[in-house]
Parts: structure tokens; C-alpha cells; sequence
């Protein structure tokens, strides 16, 4: 605990004697997020580190969220590191330009939804890119679709706008592991807990949520039911839990699943956090990617119109 709190420090004070802002995922390390100047989602974090003042930005994420925030960085002259550039994503890696490009050629009259949990390459071949918080309001806005590639998040959306899409067969392994079982477990321990799931998880945990929401949407329905309720059950990654507890100390957040967690997101560590810190290694260095950039932006930016941001 003493060498934490002391590593801690050290990574505080690099941080401030080079200018850095660092951004932690929800899911990643309690010990890394208490050292993070913003916590959030992933676009939340493209976000911050937008209108942050400093020129530094180190993610303590996977390697999609800092290649995303690369996009925006050489325009406002700034830089992106990422504590580990091995961190890929299950889900990103299970869809590829290619693959996406030959699901539209065989659907030539739909436009193309893609997750922001993808790379850039595929994000450049969307029409709009959306998070799980901005799915059904971003889509509402169009018919024929092809949306790609968590199949539970497009069930999700096509559940709650009456339509259809061409899916992908893709899923993210934490998510879809977590079963309706797990929920009722935790549920006869605490039976007066409200539940909460990610969409990404097993459709059939919607039926036994009292709210089914990405990590933003968790925390807004946290703070609209803290004066009725204080135990929640958290129906996604492990660390989604340590987050609302740093929220909201005086209330109880139980994971569905203990096992539910995201190795990618764990192969950043506090000393990793502080090696990149202090020595702003080039390996860790994330450049904007090329000709994929500007169409990648252009598909985010068409959400953050249709969502008014
Ligand atoms: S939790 Fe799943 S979707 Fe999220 S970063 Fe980890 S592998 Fe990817």
C-alpha cells in the first residue's frame, strides 16, 4: 500500500513537471484512475483531452481509444502516448476494413454504423460512428442500416427503435459472459439492489436489469436512484464497479461477475503508468493513422452532431 501511495506520488509530480494530462478508462486499475486527471469512456476521454490545456496526453486505456484521440491531435498540436501499445480490444480485432468492406458491397443501398470500439481503418469506412450511450439517438435518425460488429448492441438498438439491421457477429469476451444467473446470485444476496447491464452483455440480462446503459448512462441512473437505493449491481467490467465507488463512496457496487475482466485493459500497470510518464518512451508514442484520419473524424464528428456536443 506505501509503495503505491509512494509510486502515486512520483507519477503526480512527472506529470506536472512535463505537462501531461492522463487519462484512465473506467475499467482500468483502481490505483491508476486515482492518478488520472480524467476518468471516463472512451469518447469522453477523446473528449478531455480535446479541451485540456496541456500538450501531453497519456492514456491508460486500449490501444483504439488512443489511436482515437491521435485523430485530433496533430491539429491541436499535441501529443498521444498510451501506457501500453499492446492493449488491443477483442471486439475491435473482430471485424476488419476488408470484412467491412465486402458487407457493403453486398448491401450497396445501406449506410454504415460502426462501434466506437473499432480501429480507425474501419471507422474511416462509416457513415457515423456511435457509442453504446449514443446508439439509439444517433440511429434514430436512419433506416437501412448495417451496424457493426457487437451483435448485442445492434440487438440492443434494433430492440429499441423497432428496426433491423445487417449485424456482425462480433462481442466483447467480458461482456458476454455475463449471464442472467450471475445477476440472480447477487440478486438473493442483495435483494434490494437495482441492476444495471452493459448492452454488450447477454441479451437475456436486459430481462432481469432495471437499467440496461453504457458506463455513462450507469452513472446518470446511479445518481437518479442514490436517494432510494444504495446497492447496485454492476453488470459489466469489474473495474466499472472501483469507478462508481471513487463516485459515490458511501454506496455499495457489486460486480455481477468477479471474473468479469478486461486483460487487455489490465496490461497497463502504475509502474508501467510511471516509466511512460518520466520517460515519454517513443514505443509508446501513438501517431494520428495517415489516410485513415480525416474519414475516421468525419464519422465521429457526425455523432457529435446528431447528439448536439
Ligand atoms: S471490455 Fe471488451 S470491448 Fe471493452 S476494451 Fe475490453 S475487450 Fe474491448
Amino acid at each position: 500500500m506505501e509503495d503505491i501511495k509512494l509510486l502515486q506520488e512520483k507519477v503526480k509530480e512527472e506529470a506536472e513537471k512535463k505537462g501531461i494530462v492522463i487519462l484512465a478508462h473506467h475499467y482500468q486499475r483502481r490505483e491508476i484512475k486515482e492518478v488520472a486527471h480524467y476518468v471516463g469512456d472512451s469518447l469522453q476521454l477523446v473528449k478531455y483531452f480535446k479541451d485540456d490545456k496541456r500538450k501531453i496526453g497519456v492514456f491508460a486505456t486500449v490501444y483504439f481509444m488512443a489511436e482515437t484521440a491521435s485523430i485530433y491531435a496533430s491539429d491541436l498540436g499535441k501529443e498521444v502516448y498510451i501506457v501500453n501499445p499492446k492493449a488491443g480490444c477483442g471486439l475491435a480485432e473482430s471485424i476488419t476494413a476488408h470484412q467491412l468492406r465486402n458487407l457493403k458491397g453486398e448491401n450497396p443501398e445501406k449506410e454504415v454504423a460502426v462501434y466506437v470500439n473499432t480501429y480507425a481503418d474501419v471507422k474511416a469506412e462509416a457513415d457515423v460512428v456511435v457509442t453504446s450511450a449514443a446508439a439509439v439517438e444517433v440511429l434514430k435518425n436512419f433506416d437501412e442500416m448495417i451496424f457493426v460488429p457487437d451483435y448485442n448492441l445492434a440487438r440492443f438498438v434494433e430492440e429499441r427503435l423497432g428496426k433491423e439491421y445487417v449485424k456482425w457477429n462480433g462481442s466483447c469476451y467480458v461482456h458476454r459472459q455475463i449471464k442472467p444467473e450471475h445477476i440472480l446470485e447477487k440478486k438473493e444476496v442483495y435483494p434490494e439492489a437495482k441492476v444495471m447491464v452493459h448492452p454488450e452483455a447477454d441479451p437475456a440480462c436486459w430481462e432481469v436489469a432495471d437499467f440496461v446503459g453504457g458506463t455513462g448512462g450507469m452513472i446518470k441512473y446511479v445518481e437518479k436512484n442514490r436517494a432510494y437505493v444504495d446497492t447496485f449491481i454492476v453488470g459489466t467490467e469489474i473495474d466499472m464497479a472501483t469507478s462508481l465507488k471513487m463516485l459515490f463512496p458511501e454506496l455499495n457496487f457489486v460486480p455481477a461477475r468477479e471474473d468479469a475482466i478486461c486483460y487487455q485493459m489490465k496490461m497497463s500497470s502504475l509502474k508501467k503508468l510511471y516509466e511512460v510518464v518520466k520517460n515519454l518512451p517513443e514505443e509508446n508514442r501513438v501517431l494520428p493513422p495517415g489516410e485513415f484520419s480525416e474519414l475516421a473524424k468525419r464519422s465521429i464528428d457526425r455523432m457529435y452532431e446528431l447528439v448536439g456536443r
